[in-house]
């Protein structure tokens, strides 16, 4: 997106003196919606750790391996709260890819966020967007088209990938529980966390992005311990896709990877978990 000329060029609602996360994140997976300020954000980023993408590359990997994974179980309802901007691969075109008749609720209050999804999924009327607040879940829950379009009597998977870092104090665990309270059994919930793996040099890395993030106009990104994100899975089952012994939460990257890799993790790659459970 370039840089608005006149306020007419604005969409609305937007404001492009403040930089947005949504933004910022897509920029690092090569989107081009961005404005100046979210340019200025993303340089101070990369001066501070230059191999910062590889969380952004590292999440959304996840997320698509997840949501191929849960595609193939017969749960055939999405709902992605804080689906960000679309990508080359989005939700409802992977799980659709195995499902065509699966139903993707996608959820996030950025208004650029908003306005391209709504653009996108204007032919599929399998697919919505939603406005609302993810860290208010009743809102979520008991919005009318999250209602019309999902059966909260029937398994559903619940994504909340990249997002609670972005809550700050200790609520995160709260919010998550009403989200997984509100689940029937059987339901799955994907879910990831900027992360401090509590190792000098990997807890330095994380700290320098998030001195950006939370001091910054965005006032918000949390890399957290291990101990710290956990209570937020409350209630389910980690799933451990790549050995019974393994912890169900893993670096995103090594959360069922493809296959075996060519070059070692970066350090900023490890300050990223994931994590899919299921609801017993
Ligand atoms: N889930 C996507 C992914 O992992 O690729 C996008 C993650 S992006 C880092 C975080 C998204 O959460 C952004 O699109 C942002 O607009 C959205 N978001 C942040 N706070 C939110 C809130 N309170 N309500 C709704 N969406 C929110």
């Amino acid at each position: 997106m370039a840089a608005p000329t006149s306020p007419s060029q604005v969409p609305v609602g937007v404001d492009p003196n403040r930089p947005s996360i949504a933004r910022v994140y897509g920029g690092f997976l090569g989107g081009k919606d961005l404005y100046e300020v979210d340019r200025q954000v993303m340089v101070k980023i990369n001066e501070a750790v230059p191999e910062a993408v590889d969380i952004a590359r590292g999440n959304r990997g996840f997320l698509n391996r997840a949501c191929r994974f849960l595609a193939q179980t017969r749960i055939s309802q999405f709902l992605d709260c804080g689906s960000g901007l679309p990508t080359a691969e989005n939700t409802h075109q992977i799980v659709q890819r195995f499902n065509d008749e699966a139903k993707v609720v996608y959820v996030d209050n950025d208004p650029v966020v908003l306005a391209h999804g709504r653009a996108l999924l204007e032919d599929d009327f399998r697919v919505h967007m939603v406005s609302a607040d993810i860290f208010q879940p009743r809102s979520v829950l008991e919005n009318e088209v999250v209602r019309a379009n999902l059966d909260f009597t029937r398994p559903l998977v619940v994504l909340q990938v990249g997002t609670m870092h972005h809550v700050e104090g200790d609520h995160a665990p709260e919010i998550m529980r009403e989200y997984v309270d509100a689940l029937p059994s059987g339901s799955y919930v994907v879910f990831s966390h900027f992360f401090d793996p509590q190792v000098p040099e990997l807890t330095e890395i994380a700290r320098r992005i998030e001195n950006i993030l939370v001091n910054g106009p965005m006032g918000a990104g949390r890399f957290r311990t291990r101990d710290e994100i956990l209570p937020m899975l409350d209630g389910l089952e980690l799933i451990k896709p790549n050995a019974p012994s393994e912890p169900g939460l893993a670096v995103c990257d090594e959360w069922w990877p493809d296959g075996p890799r060519l070059t070692p993790l970066s350090g900023a790659a490890r300050c990223i978990v994931g994590a899919v459970g299921r609801k017993p």
